[in-house]
């Protein structure tokens, strides 16, 4: 019988593998990894609920679902390759090459880097290598680090590196170049940070981030913003400081932070070090979609989604028969969000399967993703629903054309 093949064993792949199964089709889960969870077993964060988000928790309870419905698992199995010949889809892996009619990609995000001279000396790791460290090894990244770029997922795992005690000496911006040139920008970094102020413990911040509605505002803001930082979680988030140089002998022993103006650039002469034992990169995420792109999947760059994402409609189908996208590949976005659509992208396929006998299942899961996206806590790009629809729009015009021809 046929098996549904799934690369990916984040919450988007472990979602769609229930669904799938749990409709009566025989599905395998395959991931580098060497456990299931992906990018959601590092997770660790309080709710406004006052719940306790545990990845480690949340895919264990997903594994167990998944397994206990059937699904079977590869894991420390990476794919070099797909192809589709005759209908059928090959997944290329070291040992063996899986056959299906129906594959779901389910890779997830990865890092952006920074180019930051010093960021070869051992201790310079990105910031979601110290989140594994802590958050799924339990091993500490060093006693005091530095966390170079301010965004999203810097804020949140600054937090998490301060719950298990490691000392965060300042969240801060990279000396800006023609690579880092928004993430060293003061006022751009600004604008993304006040999307996350309602995770600001303090309610002076959260108070002073609604004042910052209007443009003047912000320049206002930026202009006088505290040289030495404003705290958040004890941590100083530094707008006004950028790292020129992570210095050291053999190892990260500090960086040399210069303050910078409101327009990110250094002012001479104001250079002074900060010793820590190690220093964490944090560019961004951005969709990992290489697979897709193999396949021969159209993509379009939307910088609201975090970069080039392959076209897909709103029931995660690729306009490549027997293709499907879900999760963090489609745009970046927190875990919940990525569950919903795993359950679409696994309602899809079993639709697909069996004459459309899922469709008034397909449509609900379709309209819980817009649900999950408008409560998530976590949003990386505060325009993601303004990106969505130019993808559906481009969908719509791929479509007219495919009609046309
Ligand atoms: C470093 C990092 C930290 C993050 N931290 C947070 C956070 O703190 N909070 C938050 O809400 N979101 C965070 N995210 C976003 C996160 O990606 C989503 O929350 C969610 O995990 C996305 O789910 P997913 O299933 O799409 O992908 P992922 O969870 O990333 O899972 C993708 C899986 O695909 C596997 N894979 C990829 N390519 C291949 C291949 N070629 N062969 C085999 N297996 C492959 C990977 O090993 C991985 O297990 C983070 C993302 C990254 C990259």
């Amino acid at each position: 019988m046929n098996k549904a093949i799934i690369i990916g064993a984040g919450p988007a792949g472990l979602s769609a593998a229930i669904t799938i199964a749990e409709n009566g089709v025989s599905v395998i889960v395959i991931d580098e990894y060497m456990k299931p969870g992906g990018r959601l077993l590092g997770q660790l964060y309080e709710e406004p609920t006052g719940k306790w988000w545990n990845g480690i928790k949340e895919s264990k309870n997903l594994y167990d679902q998944a397994i206990a419905a059937g699904v079977e698992f590869k894991l420390q199995t990476p794919v070099s390759n797909i192809e589709n010949q005759d209908g059928f889809w090959y997944v290329y892996t070291e040992d063996e090459v899986y056959t299906t009619s129906h594959l779901l990609l389910a890779t997830g995000a990865a890092e952006v880097p920074l180019p930051i001279p010093g960021w070869t000396l051992p201790g310079v790791m990105s910031v979601g290598a110290a989140q594994v460290m802590t958050n799924v090894h339990r091993v500490k990244p060093g006693e005091r680090g530095v966390i170079i770029g301010v965004n999203v997922l810097s804020s949140a795992i600054a937090m998490e590196l301060k719950l298990a005690n490691i000392d965060v000496a300042a969240i801060t911006l990279p000396k800006m170049n023609r690579v880092t040139e928004k993430s060293g920008n003061p006022l751009d970094v600004m604008n993304s940070l006040l999307h996350v102020s309602h995770m600001a413990p303090s309610a002076f911040v959260k108070m002073g981030s609604k004042l910052m509605k209007n443009d003047f505002m912000k320049k206002m803001g930026i202009t006088f913003y505290p040289k030495n930082g404003v705290k958040m979680w004890d941590i100083p988030i530094m707008l006004r400081k950028a790292v020129v140089e992570i210095y050291g002998e053999d190892k990260v022993e500090g960086v040399k932070l210069a303050t910078i103006t409101p327009s990110g650039e250094v002012i001479a002469g104001s250079e002074q070090n900060i010793e820590a034992d190690f220093v964490c990169i944090a560019g961004g995420l951005y969709p990992l979609a290489e697979l897709a792109a193999v396949a021969g999947c159209p993509f379009y760059h939307i910088e609201e989604l975090g970069g080039y994402v392959p076209l897909h409609n709103e029931r995660m189908e690729t306009p490549i028969e027997g293709l499907y996208v879900a999760g963090n590949i489609t745009g970046i976005e927190g875990a919940k969000v990525a569950i919903s659509q795993g359950i679409t992208a696994g309602l899809a396929i079993v639709n697909s399967m069996d004459g459309g006998k899922q469709e008034a299942k397909l449509l609900d899961s379709i309209k819980a993703i817009e649900e999950t996206r408008n409560n998530a806590y976590i949003q990386f790009h505060p325009e993601v629903k303004a990106g969505k629809q130019k993808l559906q729009n481009y969908w719509n015009l791929h479509k007219k054309a495919v009609a046309i021809n």
